[in-house]
């Protein structure tokens, strides 16, 4: 496909897109019944419908009974630590094989032109961006995600939580499936803008922002505190009344979710003339600017804070003038101090 009828690519070989990132219309003034009705169908595909369905499925077939959850035991929490690795594994290798590794669609689409593997770099471990961020994941992320998932399994198998069935309250289960993408865009909304204060941006969060050219292992490349903090969504379901699988679907969310956000594509070819848009232009800004866009845009929050930035001209030249307009306030303090 030619990606530059859809954008253009600089002299470094950096692609950006034409049209510039958009939040979703939802929480907008005066409200935009046709945007939303055009937006919806990518609300639910392929993205959330998938995750839901996979919180189903482990809910059939990885999660044991009630009885035996009852009682913390080895055995059911390493099945389910090992089915989290093989699908963390197939899920985001799914991505960087045919992207990064078999790099089928070349760097069409690709916000940074460079690929990870191309640029060896000391601020990662053995100096692999890919090595780094794959035993970040695998050695922290997961046994994190795997916890909470316990830790919220066993607290409703003991009573623990405002455990509510389909059949008793079909309605409000529904409300709650349709909402969780809004609580984990709230709460990492939150967690993020406390991570990028500056201590706590130097021990824990820095970890993540090494990856300024984000592939897909970098979505789960975090300091363990940043894990506990992003996976600490699911308790929203001991205190909410829920069930066990709308619980499940909440951590998929964000562990296979993160992905989307990483992928480094604009978007995602899908044989000669298709293409998947990945909606991952948002986050990538994040990367590259650091102090734009801390969510994911489902709910405007970065408008309302004045940290939006969409890629275009207008939008750059906004983040300059605030990074000004911090420069001046500290140069200021610090004077009055001295
Ligand atoms: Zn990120
Ligand atoms: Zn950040």
């Amino acid at each position: 496909m030619d990606d530059l009828q859809f954008g253009t690519r600089n002299k470094r070989g950096d692609y950006a897109p034409n049209e510039p990132a958009g939040t979703a219309p939802l929480f907008v003034w005066p409200p935009r019944p046709l945007a939303l009705i055009k937006w919806l169908p990518s609300y639910f595909l392929p993205y959330n419908a998938l995750f839901f369905l996979s919180a189903l499925a482990w809910w059939a077939w990885v999660v044991p009974p009630v009885a035996v959850m009852q009682t913390l035991a080895w055995g059911w929490v390493l099945k389910l630590f090992a089915v989290n690795v093989v699908a963390v594994i197939v899920w985001y290798g799914a991505f960087e094989v045919q992207l990064y590794i078999r790099r089928r669609q070349g760097n069409r689409f690709k916000y940074n032109g460079k690929f990870p593997a191309d640029a060896p770099s000391d601020v990662f471990w053995f100096k692999s961006q890919n090595i780094d961020n794959f035993l970040r994941g695998m050695l922290s992320g997961l046994p994190i995600w795997t916890a909470f998932q316990v830790g919220v399994l066993w607290a409703y198998a003991n009573e623990i939580g405002p455990w509510v069935s389909f059949a008793d309250h079909p309605i409000w289960l529904v409300v709650l499936a349709l909402i969780v993408p809004v609580i984990h865009e709230v709460h990492f909304f939150l967690i993020h803008r406390i991570i990028h204060t500056p201590l706590l941006y130097k021990w824990v969060h820095s970890v993540h922002h090494n990856s300024v050219n984000p592939s897909p292992w970098s979505s789960l490349s975090m300091h363990p505190v940043e894990h506990f903090a992003y996976f600490a969504t699911i308790l929203y379901h001991l205190v909410l009344p829920s069930n066990p699988i709308l619980a499940l679907y909440q951590l998929h969310y964000a562990g296979f979710g993160a992905v989307p956000g990483h992928v480094g594509f604009d978007r995602i070819e899908i044989g000669e003339d298709r293409a998947l848009e990945s909606h991952a232009y948002i986050h990538y800004l994040h990367h590259k600017h650091f102090e734009v866009n801390y969510g994911d845009g489902l709910i405007p929050l970065d408008r309302w804070f004045g940290t939006f930035h969409d890629g275009s001209k207008d939008g750059q030249a906004r983040m300059n003038a605030r990074y000004q307009a911090k420069k001046a306030r500290l140069n200021a303090k610090k004077e009055t101090s001295a």
